[in-house]
């Protein structure tokens, strides 16, 4: 039988940057991925900043990037707009194939092993059973993604479409977002470009027909050619409450590592990879419990508060309805937007969104829905 330090379930981001820390201090690693490709499917917006993809030891080589993102214009559900220069921020739209792709060719020069088709099943006594036989490890690290929080918590999960277009409205470097709570409850809808003419358009919420709304979104924007849909269930709870159980550790989306307002995870969960990676090998160094502790701890630290305030922020967005969303968009002025766009806080982002929240007038027209949360989020 064959035998790892650890085996982890999915080779995704939070997988590979976890394979990459173990190995690079000599411990036996194995990723299984289920895809046929390192990358595939690519469920996506790619979205990124620089200096999360510096956090992760990712080079932004031009295999990745795909262009950089100058402004977005978000969308109110009567059609008014803000718009916002997002220089500042240094966001990047990437090829999400190509980036994890990378991760994949790091964590192999280190001496972990990658094997693609082929799935994690269960856990057994002394490692894992899977599609290719039972392995021995000492650890199992679960980075299965969303798929393994369906179980979890249904209510934490939104249902999402995405397609890759091209169509000739899609402009490079300019994001869009449309809010509507009758057509993306709790969420919204998006277009990422890739480049001039080419992007990711995008639409979630609670309980949609994700694939008529996406038609219908489409539609709306004119004439456009599909190719590559994507659909897939979106975690916008936040972690879940114990990262490390026993043998296993669950990193990444399948931890609940990526952003409950907007669902963005290669930041989060990466570093999570990354944090993970590192206390499980000071773990199998020095056969400490303590040492694998310390990965949910790091976490913390660094995303805590801020996924605490997103969550808060997710909560109230959740709760208005069109015509707050209306107001909210009248209420803010030019001053407000020009603060927000010299921000350069793309990962943690809530002091934007309290930004918005706290013009006086839309506070007052939003507080009447959701006095607590609201209140708690402004102050901190
Ligand atoms: C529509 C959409 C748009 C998004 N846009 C952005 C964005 O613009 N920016 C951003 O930062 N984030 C974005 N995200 C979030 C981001 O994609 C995730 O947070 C991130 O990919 C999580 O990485 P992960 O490694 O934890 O899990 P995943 O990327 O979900 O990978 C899990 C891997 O596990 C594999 N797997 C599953 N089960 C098994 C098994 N039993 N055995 C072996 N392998 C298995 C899967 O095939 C998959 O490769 C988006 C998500 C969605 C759904």
């Amino acid at each position: 039988m064959d035998k790892y330090d650890i085996v982890i379930a999915g080779g995704s981001i939070s997988g590979l940057l976890t394979a990459r820390e173990v190995a690079k201090k000599g411990y036996s690693v194995l990723v299984l991925e289920e895809g046929f490709e390192i990358g595939t499917p690519d469920h996506c917006g790619g979205l990124v900043s620089k200096t999360a993809l510096n956090d992760l030891g990712i080079n932004t080589s031009e295999k990745i990037y795909d262009c950089a993102i100058n402004n977005a214009s978000i969308f109110s559900p009567s059609g008014k707009t803000l718009e916002i220069n997002s220089k500042n921020q240094q966001i990047i739209s990437v090829d999400r194939r190509q980036l994890d792709k990378q991760a994949a060719y790091q964590a192999q020069k280190y001496g972990a092993k990658i094997i693609v088709n082929s799935s994690y099943k269960e856990k057994t006594k002394e490692g894992v059973s899977t599609s290719i036989g039972n392995i021995d490890c000492k650890i199992l690290v679960d980075c299965r993604g969303v798929g393994a929080l369906v179980n979890n918590n249904r209510n934490g999960i939104l249902l999402s479409a995405q397609y890759e277009v091209y169509a000739d409205w899609i402009v490079n470097g300019h994001v869009e977002v449309y809010f509507d709570q009758i057509k993306y409850p709790g969420f919204f809808g998006w277009i990422i470009p890739s480049g001039n003419g080419i992007g990711k358009v995008g639409v979630a919420g609670k309980d949609i027909n994700t694939s008529k709304t996406i038609e219908e979104f489409l539609k709306g924007k004119g004439k456009y050619s599909t190719i590559r849909k994507i659909f897939s269930p979106i975690w916008i709870n936040g972690p879940i409450k114990n990262f490390v159980s026993k043998d296993v550790v669950t990193v990444g989306d399948a931890a609940g590592q990526s952003k409950p307002t907007t669902a963005g995870g290669i930041y989060s969960c990466g570093m999570g990879g990354i944090m993970a990676g590192k206390a499980i090998a000071k773990y199998l160094e020095t056969n400490d419990d303590f040492q694998l502790m310390q990965y949910q701890e790091s976490w913390y630290s660094k995303f805590g508060k801020e996924f605490e305030k997103q969550q808060l922020a997710r909560k109230v967005l959740q709760k208005i309805d069109n015509k707050t969303v209306d107001k909210i968009f009248d209420m803010i002025t030019p001053e407000i937007l020009s603060e927000i766009s010299s921000k350069d806080d793309f990962d943690f982002h809530t002091a934007s969104i309290i930004k918005l929240l706290g013009v006086r007038k839309s506070l007052a027209a939003a507080q009447n829905l959701m006095g607590s949360e609201i209140k708690r989020l402004l102050v901190g």
